[in-house]
């Protein structure tokens, strides 16, 4: 998705992005037999029989907390391991170098819908068959169930979210499984295990099973239900608004889903709020959508049925998309109605089929102009760009099919080549939206959501728990994309310096922490810090590194489920260094390092820098010393690196400051010639509350 008040330009814009957010209380849904029992906790160690002895065995007690600078740090060197990352770890299911380990699965859900849409009454009635494949080794007694839309009913807890209309919500009207009847009016199953369910009015339910479904075998579910979608003037937040009136309807979580049930936390109970976003299963998706005749269909996957839809003149036009970059229409504005716009008839039933993918949206209107072009994917050949609009707002898609072509065909260059075989720009109330294939966007956010197709659409990774793993890194694209445009180099100096700003503010959460309570900064923590971190890991590795690492770490986990340990594990492997302490306190607190250059003193050929650090965040000590155009010759240094004639940069690494020392004495010799000035991190890339303080003299 993309938040307008927080792009990565705006640091502190961000700061405003929720100022009425609400946390909702925690998840109601039944916690899962398998989350709690799955491992055994290890021994409580015993308190330590000294603790506290200090100042009762007759040494003075400590003295009160003193000045943060007078007291030496102690640098946390690697990142925390919850129960759930260790007993992974031990399981086999993930593995310190990152990659998914040798013993790892995921679910499968496969689902076939057949939905109609009924535009008097916006409502879409579905049925739907689910067959869940259940490839862990576990038994599961439960499934648990995605209602979305029930954050329209005005009984569920809702974040920084205000729906444009209140709905009954996602009504289910019948639900077997494996061909067994649910009796959906029966309390809550107690005593013996017996099929039932719990929540439907709620946006996550579980259905309680008299018989587990069995380790590698496969459950059936079928679903019939109807939702309206929510329109009207006043929503707020994506998702949140469905619909314009009657004429257009942009679907989304708008079907009974199972929800992911994992090796790190078993079923998901995280409640839908609103501004996070989701975690979803990969599976196959064969949708049918039943529409009057005249309306236009879009969404995820490829049509199956063109010569039942479409008239013979758009399927002529759709063959010639794949030729040429230019913009091709396929039902103009005057093309309009049943026969015009579509195959002539009552209604029309559109089928699509995605065979991998975590989620389906689709658009309709009757008014729908139809444009198409191309991107050609790198190692893959040319995929069609579809867009519908409304025609009184071509103007907000006239620059739509470049910048997508253009970043299709950049981040497939940058990570992967994009693994689906089309996309499609979709026109309505929400304007800033990713789903597999599909992006609700116009070309004001297509290039931020054209990056959402690598992540969470093919990395899929949890964007409730840690947002900043799909938009904190589209954020870092974005910028990268943004420079291509413009045919110039990217420039991510001065980013990590800039996060010194923000550090320390009460409200932060660090990153770590659930994005689904994110608070009032959820935007900075979800968006924009992550580019802020690459940015000072680039300082360390270099900016093409980061990238190439990224880029294997995408390969990696494609259509998978990483998990912050994994991409952390994953880059320390491919940069070749330990890096736990940048991950540990970028990730998990909200420190800064606070460089600064106390003094510098010469003595003959030898200059005696002396750096300090007063955050709890170290970094590399690079220093740039430019020297006076003319004097003795410049002695090469082992660690330093001639710029140009008269600038040398000098590089300790992050090590120096592992004994706890707030200062680093940098020892220059060049050999006699004059230095005029010193610069502590001259490409800005660490977190920094005062850069003044970073140049001598002054
Ligand atoms: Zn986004």
């Amino acid at each position: 998705m993309i938040v307008r008040c927080a792009l990565a330009s705006g640091l502190l814009a961000s700061l405003t992005l929720a100022p009425g957010w609400t946390m909702g209380p925690p998840a109601a849904a039944t916690k899962s037999p398998a989350s709690t029992t799955a491992m055994s906790l290890p021994a409580m160690p015993a308190p330590a029989a000294s603790f506290g002895a200090a100042a009762v065995a007759g040494r003075p007690a400590p003295a009160p907390q003193q000045e943060p600078a007078a007291v030496p740090r102690a640098i946390r060197r690697d990142v925390p391991l919850t129960n759930a990352i260790r007993g992974a770890m031990a399981a086999g299911t993930r593995d310190f170098s990152g990659r998914p380990g040798p013993a790892y699965w995921q679910l499968q859900a496969d689902y076939t819908i057949a939905a109609r849409l009924d535009p008097a009454s916006q409502t879409i009635t579905g049925d739907e068959t689910i067959v869940l494949h259940n490839n862990s080794p576990d038994e599961l007694s439960e499934i648990v169930l995605r209602l979305d839309h029930n954050i329209f009913r005005a009984t569920v807890p809702r974040g920084f979210s205000v729906p444009a209309e209140t709905t009954e919500g996602m009504v289910v009207t019948r639900l077997w499984v494996d061909g067994q009847a649910v009796d959906l009016g029966a309390p809550a199953a107690r005593g013996p295990r017996r099929l039932g369910v719990t929540g439907l009015d709620q946006t996550v339910a579980s259905i309680s099973l008299a018989t587990p479904i069995a380790p590698r075998s496969t459950a059936r579910l079928e679903i019939e239900w109807r939702t309206k979608l929510p329109g009207g003037p006043d929503g707020r937040g994506h998702r949140m608004t469905q619909r314009w009136d009657d004429t257009l309807f942009q679907p989304t979580q708008w079907y009974p889903r199972i929800a992911k049930y994992d090796d790190l936390r078993g079923w998901d109970t995280s409640v839908y709020l609103g501004p996070a976003e989701f975690y979803n299963n990969f599976g196959r998706f064969d949708v049918r959508i039943n529409v009057p005749a005249g309306w236009i269909v879009s969404g995820t996957g490829v049509l199956q049925n063109p010569e039942e839809v479409l008239t013979a003149a758009a399927r002529e036009r759709l063959s010639r998309v794949l030729d040429a970059d230019q913009i091709t229409t396929i039902v103009g504005p005057d093309e309009v109605g049943p026969g015009r716009a579509t195959a002539p008839g009552e209604r029309l039933v559109w089928h699509f089929v995605a065979d991998m993918v975590n989620d389906f949206a689709w658009a309709t209107a009757e008014k729908f102009v139809w444009q198409a072009t191309r991107a050609t994917i790198p190692g893959k050949g040319p995929i069609p760009i579809h867009m519908v609009f409304l025609p009184e707002r071509a103007n907000l898609f006239a620059n739509a099919g470049p910048i997508s072509r253009h970043a299709l065909e950049f981040y497939s260059d940058l990570w992967v080549p994009y693994p689906f075989p089309q996309l499609t720009l979709q026109d309505g109330p929400s304007a800033g939206m990713e789903y597999p294939m599909v992006i609700n966007s116009n070309q004001g956010a297509a290039d931020h959501e054209v990056a959402h197709q690598w992540w969470p659409m093919m990395v899929g990774t949890n964007e409730t728990w840690y947002g900043w793993m799909d938009e904190g890194f589209d954020q870092y694209m974005n910028i990268l994309s943004a420079a291509h445009w413009r045919d110039t180099e990217p420039d991510l100096d001065g980013l990590g310096q800039s996060y010194g700003r923000i550090s320390g503010d009460e409200s932060e959460p660090p990153m770590m922490w659930a994005a689904n309570y994110g608070g009032p900064m959820y935007g900075f923590q979800t968006y924009s810090k992550t580019p802020l971190m690459l940015s000072m890991l680039g300082g360390i590795v270099g900016d093409q590194a980061v990238q190439r690492a990224i880029a294997g770490y995408a390969e990696a986990w494609s259509f998978k489920h990483p998990s912050p340990w994994d991409f952390v594990f994953f880059m320390n492997d491919a940069l070749g260094q330990d890096l736990g302490w940048f991950w540990y306190y970028w990730l998990w607190t909200t420190e800064s390092v606070d460089g600064s250059i106390d003094e510098a003193v010469t003595s003959g050929s030898r200059t005696m820098v002396t750096v300090r650090q007063d955050g709890q965040m170290p970094s590399p000590v690079v220093l740039e010393v430019r020297f006076a155009r003319s004097g003795p010759a410049i002695d090469p240094l082992p660690n330093a690196r001639m710029v140009d004639a008269t600038t040398a940069v000098v590089t300790w690494p992050v090590d120096v400051w592992f004994d706890g020392s707030r200062t680093f004495t940098a020892e220059l010799d060049f050999g006699g010639r004059t230095i005029e000035r010193i610069t502590f991190d001259p490409s800005r890339r660490f977190p920094d509350r005062d850069p003044a303080d970073n140049v001598w003299p002054r």
